[in-house]
């Protein structure tokens, strides 16, 4: 088939590579010109596993191909998708600036029937907004689909190729043809694509986004409380999540949740529900626990080294919101290092892919970056974990102990054990756990 994708941001890349991975055509659109550039001369501009291979393939073998011209990509596209993002605006609800003036140039560039798919994430209504614009614009037949994207950073390709379900909100019976064979090579191993009305679509993206915020809110105000009544969080997680009804996979406790969905998409809910007159008692809850997770880390730095930090020094391994990705955006990591800075502490840290993203948008020459996980120790008064990469995950502690000055370790992921680490003889300090 022929594809446009629209925004060539992680979804749209990912999404527009692995479509022309399964054998379709794809011209992915960006109004980064320098983007585009980056991408026709081979480069990658996110870090997602396997996706530069992916990428040179396709380019390669003539699929996909990258333009800042939207026009001509519409232009005989039997499907366009529309990924551009939808950031938070001031009063929380999703900024849909770049989806509607997507949908107005798909509408006035389209040559022939074309379905429009929306994979941006936008709250109920979007499509009815995108379908008036296609009204006013459009020359030839269209149905707009609310097709969420449910990949995760960091194991993006594998998500989007193989999905758990596929959702698509969709109002013309000529539509669902369409969208089989789109994603026929997806769904032969059995798992469902689920056909629903537009609304129910865009509703699901956000439940989804919304319950998973929930579980970790809640296990980290648990692991809060642990500590003030001694018991360890991670025996709990273990003693509850061993419910199937319940489950262990994410509800682990940790520093916050960050990315660039969770909290927007939180707020963008909470908006609609204020909207709808129908303020959502949750979310609130689970966005004020969240604000407040984020800052333990650094509140545990200043318990421990006093209110003034003028000459300490500390490491600071992590800066990516999660692991195997770059993506800083809303990263708990900033507002750890933003508070130690403000308190007068200097920073070195270390991330295996976030530093360049860290030096150009978050956190700049405001600290030092090191070269490897051992450099950034050096001289520290305390090693500050923020970000789960595999590579911190075994230390040789007594190296550890030689570069640190003082041996003290925060650890806002939970990954080493604290009996282990406190016999190497380094002070532990970690999240809801005695
Ligand atoms: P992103 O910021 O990485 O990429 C968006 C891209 O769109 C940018 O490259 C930008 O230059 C481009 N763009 C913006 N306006 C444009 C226009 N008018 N014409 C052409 N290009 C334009 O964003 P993202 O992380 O890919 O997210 C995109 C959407 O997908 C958001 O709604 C987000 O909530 C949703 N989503 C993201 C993820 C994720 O993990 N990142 C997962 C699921 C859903």
């Amino acid at each position: 088939m022929q594809i446009c994708v629209v925004g060539t941001g992680y979804v749209g890349l990912v999404a527009g590579t692995c479509l022309a991975d399964m054998g379709h055509n794809v011209v992915c659109v960006d109004k980064d010109a320098d983007k585009v550039a980056l991408l026709r001369g081979g480069g990658v501009p996110i870090y997602e596993p396997g996706l530069e291979h992916l990428v040179h393939r396709n380019t390669r073998e003539g699929r996909l191909s990258f333009t800042t011209d939207g026009a001509t990509a519409v232009d005989n596209a039997e499907v366009a998708y529309i990924a551009v993002g939808t950031p938070s605006a001031d009063d929380g609800s999703a900024d849909l600036g770049g989806v509607l003036a997507v949908a107005r140039m798909i509408g006035e560039a389209m040559t022939s029937r074309t379905t429009v798919i929306i994979k941006s994430t936008v709250p109920v209504g979007t499509a009815d907004k995108v379908r008036a614009i296609l009204e006013e614009t459009a020359k030839h037949p269209y149905d707009v689909v609310s097709n969420p994207e449910f990949l995760k950073e960091g194991a993006a390709i594998d998500d989007f190729m193989k999905p758990d379900r596929i959702v698509v909100g969709f109002q013309h019976a000529e539509t669902r043809p369409v969208v089989d064979r789109l994603y026929a090579p997806l769904v032969r191993s059995g798992k469902p694509i689920l056909y629903m009305d537009n609304r129910s679509a865009e509703m699901s993206k956000y439940a989804s986004n919304a319950f998973l915020a929930t579980r970790i809110s809640f296990i980290n105000e648990l692991a809060l409380l642990c500590e003030k009544v001694n018991a360890d969080v991670d025996a709990v997680r273990r003693g509850a999540g061993s419910d199937s009804r319940i489950g262990l996979r994410f509800f682990f406790p940790g520093a916050g949740y960050g990315g660039s969905c969770f909290p927007k998409d939180v707020k963008a809910l909470m908006f609609t529900a204020e909207q709808a007159n129908f303020p959502l008692k949750i979310l609130t809850a689970v966005e004020a626990v969240n604000e407040q997770q984020k800052t333990v880390m650094a509140s545990k730095v200043l318990k421990r080294f006093g209110g003034d930090l003028t000459g300490k020094h500390f490491a600071l391994w992590g800066l990516a919101f999660k692991p195997q990705t770059d993506d800083m955006r809303e990263a708990p990591a900033v507002v750890v290092a933003k508070t130690l800075l403000e308190a007068g502490a200097t920073i070195t840290a270390y991330d295996p892919e976030a530093m360049p993203e860290s030096r150009s948008h978050y956190l700049g020459e405001t600290i030092g970056y090191a070269e490897s996980p051992a450099e950034a120790l050096d001289g520290a008064d305390a090693l500050i974990l923020m970000t789960e990469w595999n590579e911190f995950r075994t230390v040789d502690w007594d190296a550890m102990r030689e570069r640190l000055k003082r041996p003290v370790v925060f650890d806002g992921r939970n990954i080493y054990d604290p009996s282990t680490v406190r016999a190497a003889g380094i002070e532990y300090y970690c999240i809801g756990r005695p």
